[in-house]
């Protein structure tokens, strides 16, 4: 399904954001989850120039990659993930995805080296026995850039900066703009230290679209106080402060199917009426 945004208007410019994995922690390929998503974080950014990234690889990447392969009609991709941090929910199908299994294709992974080196720890999680083909082996060719906070790096018309959120560990959120418009990316989230809300508040000031972790409700986060999440009411009141056009609600917790993240998405709007859910399979026009 398509959202066309406020600023899609009179701008020849814009970019697409599909969700192709919205969960938190686990997937849940469980039917009362479905109509908002089992997999796992990842979201595409895309110009209508042409020029993408990919914002985390979990396990909604595998069928990213496998459709990135149809399109490609046999001709060399040339892919630009960057990772957020390197839990699970955000890594798991980077053995899975299948541009990896060719030579012509080149995949460059960004992201911090303050938990080691990011190759490193990507060959860990593909080393025997938990996986039989290692990170080194595989047939496309792979590059490492470390990013520094607030420093961007460019992807065709996409400019990317990084930015530190307080998560359990240490997480990069990402501002993706082009062409005066932007969309923030801040999962694993969890507020309450000055200094990083005060970031985000900075990074997301006007932008046309924020995907904020909303993993808890209040209630439950008063139980999981240092789990590494907010609650939707944060993500929610964040977006008002930061005066963004949309809200997409992301990292939903394992445990809320689809009637509950109804709920929350209306509780939500209360707050801030411009929200949605992201779901699986969704794409927002910007
Ligand atoms: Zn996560
Ligand atoms: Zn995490």
């Amino acid at each position: 399904m398509a959202d066309v945004s406020p600023s899609a208007s009179g701008n020849l410019e814009c970019i697409n954001v599909r969700f192709w994995g919205v969960r938190g922690s686990i997937p849940t390929p469980t039917a009362s989850h479905l109509g908002t998503g089992g997999n796992t974080a990842c979201v595409e950014v895309q110009h209508s120039s042409g020029s993408s990234c990919i914002l985390d690889m979990g396990t909604g990447a595998h069928e990213l990659g496998h459709q990135l392969v149809t399109q490609s009609k046999q001709e060399p991709l040339d892919l630009h993930v960057f990772l957020s941090h390197f839990h699970w929910d955000h890594i798991q199908a980077i053995p899975f995805f299948a541009p990896l299994f060719h030579e012509r294709n080149s995949v460059t992974f960004y992201g911090s080296d303050l938990e080691g080196a990011p190759f490193d720890l990507l060959n860990e999680q593909m080393s025997v026995p938990f996986f039989p083909i290692s990170f080194n082996n595989l047939a496309a060719k792979t590059k490492q850039i470390v990013l520094k906070d607030d420093e961007p790096v460019q992807v065709g018309k996409l400019t990317v900066t990084p930015f530190p959120v307080h998560h359990t560990q240490f997480v990069f959120g990402y501002k993706v703009e082009a062409g005066g418009n932007s969309v923030i990316y801040c999962t694993d989230y969890e507020h309450g230290i000055q200094k990083y809300d005060e970031r985000l508040i900075e990074n997301a000031s006007d932008a046309d679209l924020l995907i904020c972790d909303a993993q808890y409700t209040p209630e439950e986060y008063s139980k999981r106080i240092g789990w590494g999440h907010t609650t939707w009411e944060r993500a929610a009141r964040v977006a008002a402060q930061a005066n963004v056009k949309q809200l997409a609600l992301f990292h939903h917790d394992p445990g809320h199917d689809d009637i509950q993240l109804g709920e929350i998405l209306n509780a939500a709007q209360q707050i801030f009426p411009n929200t949605l859910l992201a779901t699986e399979d969704r794409t927002i026009v910007l």
